[in-house]
């Protein structure tokens, strides 16, 4: 539904309402995306396009002068400058009559209450840490808190919490939880992402209940929707989503069988990403990764033969000149190993050092230098270039995943 609103200030605002968000433009240079509670998620201005997060954090990325990408967390008080130019927009757009159901997302939006927003953010998750990219828009539903091993060099994302399971009625009422904190802004989430870090590690007896909460709570989409009805379907099915997403590491993995993966993907698993970082033994090993990338191939061997889909994430960069010819050759022998089809990603991500990660102190007491944007380009271009999987459609798709670009 789309809809042009002259304002008393001489501007049109075109409005245009999905079946998720609402948008409202004003001419090619401003564009505020709400979802249906009114709630801001983006905001093109410019030639800036800025994403909000739940957690109230707001993304900026844009293209200098000389084509660069940048991007730049903005300080308060240019989200509240951003959150109150919205508010006496979506004013005047108000009392310029919309029609009747632009004007209930338009009134939520006009009384939004970010912090009361954000505050209830907190009270209902733990910091959601980092998705895979084609996640970013998922439902978050925490099964687990933390990462169970939080041995890796290279990784801060859970050391600020506990590892913990959670139990069937403590994870319903989280789903309770969640659906109330997005209200009718939960539309806009068309996937489930079993978080924390490896929320499969969860012994199968206790795992397979929550996954039926999951489907208690949620319409799943059969698996075999042809790809021309799954927007009908998704139509149909206000609150359904694609299908349940989540992490998994190399040994939590490995205590699973090909029927306890089907058990899963019978019960609405699509897609398992599972963070290979190298096909490596001494680089996986220096940089403390609980598995080995045997065993991670043999982990995808056994997710593939369980019929589900797969994310492959490589890191770029990491390890140095020292591991630099190894972690090339291992790593595409290790992909080119695995039995990866159109339906599975291979992720490229540019190692970037968290300083709340021991990976710079050891890396730099043994002389290893710390990692340049090129370095890591070069060794992607490298990997890529070794890899025999034939090309999308029938290959892997090789995308880049740049965690400095992730908001919730
Ligand atoms: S990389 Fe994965 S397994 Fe390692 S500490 Fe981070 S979350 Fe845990």
């Amino acid at each position: 539904m789309q809809h042009d609103l002259p304002l008393p200030d001489g501007r049109t605002a075109h409005l245009r309402l999905s079946d998720i968000a609402l948008t409202v433009g004003f001419g090619l240079d401003l564009v505020y995306t709400l979802d249906l509670s009114g709630r801001l998620i983006g905001v093109y201005r410019q030639g800036k396009n800025m994403r909000r997060g739940l957690d109230g954090r707001m993304l900026a990325r844009w293209r200098d002068e000389s084509g660069t990408r940048q991007r730049l967390w903005l300080a308060e008080e240019a989200i509240d400058q951003e959150l109150g130019a919205l508010k006496a927009d979506i004013a005047l757009i108000a009392k310029a009559q919309p029609p009747p159901a632009m004007a209930v997302v338009l009134c939520h939006a006009r009384h939004f209450d970010y912090a009361a927003d954000v505050a209830q953010f907190h009270q209902v998750y733990r910091p959601i840490s980092i998705l895979p990219p084609d996640q970013y828009q998922a439902l978050v539903l925490q099964a687990t808190e933390g990462c169970s091993f939080n041995t890796c060099t290279f990784c801060a994302l859970y050391r600020d919490r506990p590892f913990r399971i959670k139990h069937s009625q403590e994870f319903a009422l989280h789903i309770e939880e969640v659906r109330d904190f997005l209200g009718p802004g939960i539309v806009m989430r068309r996937s489930i992402f079993l978080a924390d870090a490896n929320a499969l590690i969860i012994p199968q007896a206790r795992l397979l209940p929550l996954f039926d909460e999951v489907a208690k709570a949620f319409a799943i989409m059969p698996e075999q929707t042809p790809a021309n009805k799954r927007k009908a379907w998704l139509h149909t099915h206000p609150e359904g989503v694609t299908g349940i997403y989540s992490f998994v590491d190399g040994l939590s993995a490995e205590r699973k069988s090909v029927d306890d993966f089907l058990a899963m993907r019978l019960r609405g698993l699509r897609r398992v990403y599972i963070g290979l970082e190298s096909g490596n033994e001494a680089l996986l090993a220096w940089l403390r990764k609980p598995s080995t990338a045997a065993a991670m191939l043999a982990d995808v061997k056994r997710m593939k033969a369980a019929g589900l889909r797969i994310g492959v994430i490589v890191l770029t960069g990491i390890g140095g000149q020292r591991f630099h010819e190894a972690h090339c050759a291992d790593t595409a022998k290790v992909l080119n190993a695995m039995p990866l089809d159109g339906s599975d990603i291979i992720y490229f991500s540019p190692f970037r050092p968290d300083p709340a990660a021991p990976y710079d102190a050891i890396a730099a007491a043994e002389g290893i230098e710390p990692p340049s944007p090129e370095f890591a380009q070069t060794q992607e271009q490298t990997i890529r270039a070794k890899l025999s999987l034939p090309p999308p459609p029938l290959g892997p798709k090789r995308v880049p995943y740049n965690l400095s670009d992730f908001v919730y």
